[in-house]
């Protein structure tokens, strides 16, 4: 096949990004999926934040607001009205199809049921990728930059030896449903050792009577089946006030994330990953669509800056790699340090923990949940709180060690 200027392993949020960014600054760039079709089957819940969604161009359609928020631990309550919104459920499939219709667009070429298998090492730097397609035929493509957006495995990362992967991960199992009597303005997480052990429980409303229901547990500090508690989960479910009379699935989703914190390295000569195979999401709720599309961003614009440059190298690449350290590293690494610690939380630290919330204000909480933490709003709730400030400083002297 004719070489190009990009080829990118992955079609999900990260990849697409990335591809959109380098056509439109005049790259020759071709997509590479796996899957048969772009955004399907889900492996995600699309739990985001409304600002966010904004300013990656995600139209309004394509999410469900929330309003109201409950987290339940074993024997506390935390409740949250949002007259002013800030959180969102993505249509999943339509988000991430909406991006890929927004990359060809720029000029991106597309192939589907295609799997990237090598990565082309020349001299130490990659030259592309072998790929085979549905039908077993492998070909070969060449490009003067390669982008390895293939999510949770990292397969491009792994073979070019810019890290050798992820131990801990977050592991879902998820139904999606139609439930007609489901309050579709509010999202529920239950946290503790009876429906989640090392991770929680959910319910996320898309809009139309769709709602996903799901377990996610971190597969590292807990060998517990998701699916089991999911189960669980739902025939007890009225005991939360969750409606799902007359619900029933329409889909099963199984999924993991990294759990880690960022990747040790995300750049090489002629390489470099965005996404989950950076290890950019935000480990505190297992995290990453919105963080795929700005590591995507971020790259894209580099990756173009290099291929003008006509220098390709991992020095010239590891500006993009500087740039998001600098920009969302602190937060990222507080996000990872507060789920390691609450992953091992038991039932009555986790009701101390529902008590600690439920002291933030509706925007303080959200802030949290949006890994804000490297911000003024955190000043402000730490200093009428002394025991959320004990609590926080015990927290960022782990966080100090861990880097
Ligand atoms: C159960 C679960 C729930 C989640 N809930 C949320 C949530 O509510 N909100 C949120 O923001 N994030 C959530 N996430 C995380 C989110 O899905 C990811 O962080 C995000 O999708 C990462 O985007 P990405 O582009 O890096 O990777 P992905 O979205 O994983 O896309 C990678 C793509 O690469 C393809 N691929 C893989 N290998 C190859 C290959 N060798 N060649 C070609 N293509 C390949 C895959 O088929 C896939 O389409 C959840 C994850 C799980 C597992």
């Amino acid at each position: 096949m004719e070489p190009l200027d990009v080829v990118i392993a992955g079609g999900g949020p990260g990849g697409l990004a990335a591809a959109k960014i380098l056509a439109e600054r005049g790259a020759r760039v071709l997509v590479l999926e796996a899957n048969a079709e772009i955004g399907s089957p889900t492996r995600t819940t699309g739990g985001t934040f409304i600002q966010d969604a904004q300013a990656l161009g995600i139209p309004p359609r394509l999410y469900h607001i929330l309003r109201r928020g409950r987290m339940h631990s074993a024997h506390r309550v935390v409740a949250r009205e949002y007259p002013t919104p800030f959180a969102c459920i993505l249509n999943v499939r339509g988000v991430f199809q909406f991006l890929a219709e927004r990359a060809i667009d720029a000029g991106v070429a597309l192939q589907v049921s295609a799997t990237a298998r090598e990565v082309i090492m020349e001299n130490g730097a990659a030259r592309g990728v072998t790929a085979q397609d549905a039908r077993g035929r492998v070909m070969t493509q060449r490009a003067r930059l390669t982008i390895d957006g293939t999510g949770y495995r990292a397969t491009l990362c792994k073979r070019a030896g810019i890290h050798s992967g992820f131990n801990r991960f977050g592991v879902g199992a998820e139904y999606d449903m139609y439930a007609p009597h489901y309050d579709e303005s509010e999202t529920v997480g239950i946290v503790g050792s009876a429906f989640a052990p090392a991770g929680y429980a959910w319910t996320a409303p898309y809009g139309n009577h769709r709602v996903r229901v799901g377990v996610g547990i971190i597969h590292g500090d807990s060998t517990a089946n998701p699916a089991e508690y999911l189960d669980k989960f739902l025939s007890q479910a009225e005991k939360f006030n969750i409606n799902l009379k007359g619900a029933q699935p329409l889909e099963y989703h199984h999924g993991l994330i990294p759990s880690d914190g960022m990747a040790t390295k995300f750049v090489g000569n002629g390489i470099l990953a965005v996404g989950d195979a950076a290890g950019q999401p935000s480990a505190l709720l297992g995290e990453g669509i919105r963080w795929a599309m700005r590591g995507g961003i971020l790259a894209g614009n580099v990756a173009a800056d290099a291929l003008q440059a006509n220098d390709v190298s991992e020095k010239f690449l590891a500006r993009y790699e500087q740039q998001w350290r600098k920009t969302y590293g602190k937060n990222l690494r507080i996000a990872a340090a507060i789920n390691r610690r609450i992953a091992g939380w038991n039932d009555a630290q986790w009701d101390e923990g529902i008590e600690l919330l439920n002291q933030l204000n509706a925007e303080q909480f959200g802030h949290a949940l949006a890994s804000n933490f490297v911000s003024s709003w955190t000043l402000w709730a730490l200093a009428g709180n002394p025991k959320l400030l004990r609590k926080s400083l015990n927290l960022v002297i782990e966080t100090l060690k861990s880097k």
